[in-house]
């Protein structure tokens, strides 16, 4: 379980620290998401460079997207959409999305 790292942040998956992983073996965790979720949809901002690759679909995405503070990573909306809806459904996550 612990040489899975969310890609966003680099942290380790834990007990404490759920994460949903993308289609090619990308994470984000449950800290990130929220983040993420709350820029993209609750705030619907999003600070991702035009053109950018998202990490968890690794496509070209013109949704808005966030961009982790501390590495070169972008999830985009849909995904984070998605990630949230399967984190969300998971009860032991202990993850609940913001509003
Ligand atoms: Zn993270
Ligand atoms: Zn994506």
């Amino acid at each position: 379980m612990s040489d899975v790292m969310c890609d966003f942040c680099g942290n380790e998956w834990t007990l404490e620290r759920p994460m949903v992983e993308g289609h090619h073996g990308s994470c984000i965790c449950g800290p990130c998401l929220t983040v993420a979720y709350t820029e993209l949809v609750v705030a619907k901002g999003g600070d991702a460079p035009a053109g950018y690759k998202c990490t968890l679909c690794l496509e070209h995405r013109e949704d808005p997207g966030w961009a982790s503070p501390a590495r070169e990573a972008w999830v985009c909306r849909r995904c984070v959409k998605q990630s949230a809806g399967v984190m969300g459904k998971d009860k032991e996550s202990g993850w609940s999305r913001p509003v």
